[in-house]
């Protein structure tokens, strides 16, 4: 139990997933216990710097330009906007601030230049930074760690199978690469998915074979449940039973013992007792701020009551791994190079994303 394996099967995790849950449990909080203190968890903050207008389909966000979607689109932040959020997050106990930007791909140019000074803000406040920026080169992700970044994010979402039912535009490869990217550097990796999107339990498997077959293993594995957001394709899917996020969860921290598992979307559908079970069960980070990105989240102060009343303590900030340095803008070892990476784009037909992109508002 206490090695890293990366060759689990498809069948291995389905027997897992679906074992009896009290047995599922204890293995999962056993796991847990030899890699984490069950007693700690991290608080992060997630800030949409630059929310909606996203030219990609993904079935599920309500981000994507071609749904008809109620939230309002923002360019991208100023440094001391995230800067005065940073601070507040601090404040209330996050130690790490993700940033996230509603775009296909990273491009050099001044937007980019302007998320490596936020990257450089938030480090230098003693925070963990994380990105989340869409697909990056070898380049900017050098970049990236230089500017003192802790932590990319790239989620898989799904199976490679089912992957293809939520999004056209891009491809699974290049979700892939572009981890690959980021594992050229010393930024850790976190990737995940979204539960609840009319998946089946084989391709929950499927994702967790591909995050856990990734040597080393992501640092951190988001696990989402759906939030069905009125106006995108999957506005109709039924909510995440709380059952399926306990088994999903506990799966995932036997799979991958030795990383952070966060529990992120969906939380405010989660009653304190559901919640009590997934840290039980091995998850030990949440998200805090009553957003995420464009969706709901418990209030902190709701997170801080419940932190008091099972007895956790916020994790500190660098406990897995060092602050990274960070190097100014003006002695970058990196230049701009302009890169026009084919990022693949399949392009088949998803009839729902068709349907709610021609849909009337
Ligand atoms: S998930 Fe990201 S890439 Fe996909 S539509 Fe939303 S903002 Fe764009």
């Amino acid at each position: 139990m206490n090695t890293i394996r990366h060759n689990w099967t498809k069948e291995e995790i389905i027997t897992l997933y679906n074992k009896p849950l009290m047995d599922l449990l204890y293995e999962a909080a056993s796991a847990h216990r030899l890699f984490h203190n069950p007693n700690v968890v991290q608080v992060s903050t997630l800030l949409s710097i630059k929310t909606g207008g996203c030219p990609e389909d993904c079935g599920y966000c309500p981000q994507a330009a071609r749904y008809h979607t109620n939230i309002e689109g923002n360019d991208l932040m100023t440094v001391s906007q995230v800067k005065a959020q940073a601070l507040r997050a601090k404040s209330s106990g996050s130690s790490r601030v993700c940033m996230g930007a509603a775009w296909r791909n990273v491009k050099d140019g001044p937007e980019f230049d302007q998320v490596l000074e936020m990257v450089r803000t938030i480090n230098k406040l003693d925070m963990e930074v994380c990105c989340t920026l869409g697909m990056i080169t070898e380049n900017q992700a050098k970049r990236l760690a230089e500017a003192g970044l802790y932590a990319y994010n790239h989620n898989l979402d799904s199976s490679e199978e089912y992957y293809k039912e939520v999004i056209s535009t891009r491809g699974y490869e290049d979700r892939l690469q572009t981890i690959d990217n980021v594992r050229k550097t010393n930024v850790t990796v976190c990737s995940g998915g979204i539960i609840g999107m009319g998946e089946s339990v084989e391709d929950r498997a499927g994702m967790l074979v591909a995050l856990a077959s990734l040597n080393p293993q992501p640092e951190s594995v988001p696990i989402n449940a759906l939030v069905a957001v009125e106006g995108t394709p999957m506005e109709n899917e039924k909510p995440v039973e709380i059952w399926d996020m306990v088994r999903m969860v506990a799966t995932t921290r036997i799979v991958m013992p030795e990383t952070q598992v966060r529990l992120s979307a969906g939380r405010t559908e989660m009653s304190r007792e559901g919640q009590a079970m997934c840290f039980f069960a091995g998850a030990n980070s949440i998200f805090a701020g009553d957003k995420l990105l464009t969706t709901p989240n418990p209030d902190v102060n709701e997170d801080m009551k419940m932190f008091d009343l099972l007895g956790l303590q916020p994790q500190k900030p660098f406990i897995k791994k060092m602050q990274p340095e960070t190097i100014e803008a003006e002695n970058s070892q990196y230049q701009t190079l302009g890169e026009k990476p084919k990022w693949s784009r399949p392009g088949h037909v998803i009839e729902r994303n068709l349907e709610a992109s021609t849909k009337r508002k």
